[in-house]
């Protein structure tokens, strides 16, 4: 199944055909723009169009191995074989982008500032959070991750897609802030670049420009456990 997020985050529609229907109402189809739940990053939404006109909503995507099976409400509109539209509910979909490519750019900070490995996050519409390993912390930090994270991204730069064979890009401890969500057994790894500030393998939607995200604000700090420390953060839109 072509996932065609991986190399255009910005497609809103794609045609495609159903390929497997599972209890009438998990989908598989030959290409699809549904990004599956993982990483951090939820599950699209939107709608699936017949021929005829009637609709499917998806309501969660999730990944099998390299299927992605979409989960259709109601249940039992659509048939293998049968050739349909695909519709992005886009305006929840590019806050995502905006949020993924933001954890990445706070993940560099605060990597780079007090080299503190990324432990979770999880992104949402209007606020995400993110973890990350340190003994000891000064609460003062926050305001610098603030700062400093929103001067890269008033900087402009651009987000970049390119694939590094797997033995490569192993060899690259730098490429990998969140181990654990590793993808098993890809011989092509998926590597996005926010200009020359960051360079990470994953597997999520990000925005063109940093530009695109806003001003980022962190709301809130929690200390998780002796060395787990939590941050929230929500964006506002660019009105430059
Ligand atoms: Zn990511």
């Amino acid at each position: 199944m072509a996932k065609l997020y991986l190399d255009d985050s910005y497609l809103k529609e794609c045609e495609a055909i159903v390929t497997k229907v599972v209890d009438a109402k998990f989908v598989e189809l030959d290409q699809t723009i549904f990004y599956s739940q993982g990483g951090g990053q939820p599950s699209d939404s939107g709608k699936i169009v017949k021929e005829n006109g009637e609709e499917a909503r998806v309501v969660f995507a999730k990944a099998f191995g390299e299927n992605i099976s979409h989960q259709i409400e109601p249940e039992g509109i659509l048939n293998e074989g049968e050739k349909v539209r695909c519709v992005l509910d886009w305006e929840k979909r590019h806050k995502h982008m905006r949020m993924h490519t933001c954890a990445h750019i706070l993940a560099g900070v605060i990597n780079k500032e007090i080299g503190a490995l990324i432990t979770g996050n999880q992104l949402g519409e209007e606020e995400s959070r993110m973890d990350f390993n340190v003994p000891e912390f000064d609460k003062e930090l926050l305001k610098t991750f603030e700062q400093k994270g929103n001067e890269i991204i008033s900087r402009g730069l651009e987000i970049t897609v390119s694939y590094e064979a797997r033995e490569k890009a192993l060899a690259r401890p730098e490429l990998f802030r969140l181990k654990d969500v590793l993808p098993k057994d890809i011989p092509m790894l998926r590597i996005v670049s926010i200009g020359d500030f960051d360079i990470q393998a994953d597997g999520g939607t990000h925005v063109a420009n940093t530009r695109e995200i806003g001003k980022m604000k962190i709301t809130n700090f929690k200390n998780k456990g002796a060395q787990n420390r939590r941050i929230y953060w929500t964006l506002s839109e660019n009105t430059q």
